[in-house]
């Protein structure tokens, strides 16, 4: 009978192999993906020790994106966005769960910034053009700044259903609709089993576990790059473990005005129904990207001091600011003890 002999050396070489094994299993149960859905770029990454299931986790995320945006787009006539905007007023408007979900929660966080975020700037919004460089004239705005006000929005939480008090009045979710997807997303990948990825559309992520044991490393980007500087310069790096986090910046969608000089960007301060300029970017980590999201356009609009005061002020919300002179503030969460 053959007996195999071992010696130290040969039993070295196997637990050398099956550790070189392991090793590349466990790296080969990552898988990313990136494409394009709500208007901008959508990267997802998981970790599953099957690939089945990883393929299967990036169709439902981007299903899911898909979703979102056939209900929320403002360039679809079709979506939910499009007919509440062109009947609202006219009768009260039924509409599916997460549009009533998301408009109620846009409200709240209305109520909680006194109006720095409010869906309704949209009835000024819908005269900018970034592309175009076109912007309401002084005109538009003095006859419009008035519907600029989330009190003309009334919920009926029996009826699910949307009706605008004002016919001027038009929403826009682009503050709240990517964090709403994200968590989503984040749930239909938790629903397959996934405990550790990463979900990002645009400048809204989540991130879910670890990765191999360390956390995520997120970026805040650097908010005026020249030309010729490598993109993906980074500010500083958060290390993140199950948090949503938002950024909003002035860089992303903008023109210069020729005649003023001025930054024209797409966050919109309500009271004026121009740009805000207190600050060039805000990032905040929350639980969930419902109120990362709105939260960061929020802080953005309310500037560092009241921005920072009600970052302060809520349990678990935390946030990084880029001020006007291009300084790093960092809320009372984030400072050393
Ligand atoms: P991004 O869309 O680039 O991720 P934000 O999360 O800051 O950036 O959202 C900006 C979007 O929020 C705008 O494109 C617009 O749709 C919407 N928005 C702008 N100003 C306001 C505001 N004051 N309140 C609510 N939503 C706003
Ligand atoms: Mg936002």
């Amino acid at each position: 009978m053959l007996v195999p002999v071992f010696n130290v050396h040969s039993m070295r070489l196997i637990v050398f192999s099956v550790l070189t094994l392991l090793s590349l299993s466990v790296q080969s149960s990552w898988y990313s993906h990136s494409g394009e859905a709500m208007g901008t770029s959508i990267n997802i990454t998981v970790w599953h020790p099957r690939e089945s299931v990883s393929r299967l986790a990036v169709k439902a995320v981007m299903g899911e994106m898909e979703r979102v945006d056939q209900l929320l787009s403002p360039y679809l006539e079709s979506s939910e966005l499009s007919r509440v905007n062109a009947l609202a007023y006219l009768e009260p408007q039924k509409v599916s769960d997460d549009f009533f979900n998301i408009v109620q929660q846009a409200k709240k966080i209305s109520y909680m910034s006194q109006g720095a975020f409010d869906i309704t700037f949209a009835s000024v919004g819908f005269y900018y053009d970034y592309r175009q460089k076109q912007q309401p004239t002084p005109g538009e705005l003095t006859q419009l700044i008035s519907a600029i006000n989330y009190n003309h929005i009334v919920l009926n939480t029996k009826n699910r259903s949307i009706a605008f008090l004002d016919a001027r009045v038009k929403i826009d979710l682009g503050g709240i609709a990517k964090g709403y997807a994200v968590d989503n997303s984040i749930r239909k990948l938790q629903a397959l089993g996934i405990t550790s990825a990463s979900v990002s559309a645009g400048g809204d992520s989540y991130l879910l576990g670890d990765r191999g044991g360390r956390p995520w490393i997120t970026g805040v980007k650097h908010p005026r790059l020249q030309s010729n500087q490598d993109p993906s310069q980074v500010v500083l790096k958060l290390p993140l473990s199950d948090t949503a986090v938002s950024t909003s910046g002035d860089y992303e969608r903008f023109f210069i005005d020729d005649k003023t000089g001025e930054r024209v960007h797409h966050i919109v301060n309500p009271k004026t129904g121009r740009s805000a300029s207190d600050v060039m970017s805000v990032t905040i980590l929350a639980p969930t990207g419902a109120f990362a999201d709105p939260l960061s356009t929020t802080v953005f609009v309310m500037g560092v001091e009241k921005g920072l005061k009600l970052v302060n002020s809520l349990p678990e919300i935390d946030a990084v600011i880029i001020n006007n002179q291009g300084r790093v503030v960092y809320s009372d969460g984030l400072k050393p003890q």
